[in-house]
């Protein structure tokens, strides 16, 4: 911005300028950013745009939008900037130690609500389900279904959610209370800690190839927790623990519900069947990539 600090900065002026710095930055979703960032910066919305155009805006404000937009413009992820992202409809606290809560597990929560609801209908010999999120990071997964799950399926929830990472359980810890949820969190290394069984396991680990890793967009490789992302070689590091040492901690009967990588609707159910789970079903996300799976584990 060629200005000089005395002049006034008019609302609608700041606007176009920052939407023009992110756009020339080859950020996607240029204007939309540049109004959230407005907003939190300045508490001006898209309204106040259009109705106010001229409202004069304080230096120490727009000094403060011009140093977010210029952290927008090195790729830094406006979740992360603003410091809250919004899942499920609930508000989650995010920073660089978890992962952004994505859109495409809203298509396994709701799943896993469809299904868990009628599951109920047809079994109803327990009062009580036991809930595992494993590989929790913000907690988004785990805090949604202990939340609406109970309304869903008819019955009380008991969710426990584990992270290797402390950092990351400490702001799900703060998701769990941020919404009111009751979730028992649990800092563990995939199963090192766990000594229970469960009725629904869920996972949405890191399944990203290493190799993958580094070829995806700035926003996510320079600022997401690698740990949260790279699913080693081939990806399928986590899922094949999940088979093999999750079915020792799934009742007989137990449902287990992933997130996969796009092309791993093939590879996921391959290993799942190996370990002896049946019922193997894959669901598409919105852009109609293979993106969920669900296995009984016949006990
Ligand atoms: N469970 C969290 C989510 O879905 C974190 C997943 C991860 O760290 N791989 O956003």
């Amino acid at each position: 911005m060629s200005r000089k600090a005395n002049d006034l900065y008019k609302a609608y002026d700041l606007y176009k300028e920052g939407s023009a710095l992110l756009k020339k930055a080859g950020i996607t979703d240029w204007e939309y950013d540049c109004r959230v960032l407005l907003e939190w910066t300045c508490g001006v919305s898209r309204m106040d745009l259009l109705l106010e155009p001229d409202k004069e805006i304080p230096e120490e404000q727009k000094n403060r939008f011009l140093s977010y937009l210029n952290k927008r413009a090195l790729h830094e992820p406006l979740q992360y900037l603003i410091g809250e992202w919004e899942f499920m409809g609930m508000p989650f606290k995010v920073n660089p130690s978890v992962l952004i809560p994505r859109q495409d597990t809203e298509v396994l929560i709701e799943w896993i609500l469809e299904r868990e609801g009628k599951h109920c209908v047809e079994t109803d010999e327990k009062q009580e389900l036991k809930l595992l999120d494993v590989c929790t990071g913000s907690g988004c997964i785990a805090i949604s279904l202990d939340s609406m799950l109970p309304a869903r399926s008819g019955k009380r929830v008991n969710t426990e959610a584990l992270d290797i990472s402390k950092d990351a359980l400490q702001t799900a810890m703060d998701n769990n209370i941020l919404n009111q949820t009751h979730v028992n969190f649990i800092e563990s290394n995939m199963f090192e800690k766990i000594d229970r069984t469960y009725d629904i396991m869920v996972s949405n680990p890191p399944y990203i190839p290493t190799e993958v890793v580094e070829g995806l967009m700035a926003e996510v490789v320079q600022f997401e927790p690698r740990i949260a992302l790279d699913g080693m070689e081939d990806g399928l590091f986590f899922y094949r623990i999940l088979a093999k040492d999750g079915r020792k901690h799934l009742s007989k009967g137990g449902r287990l519900y992933l997130e996969i990588g796009h092309d791993q609707g093939r590879t996921v159910p391959e290993i799942l069947q190996k370990e002896g789970f049946s019922e193997i079903e894959v669901k598409k996300d919105f852009a109609g990539n293979d993106r969920c799976v669900r296995a009984v584990f016949p006990g």
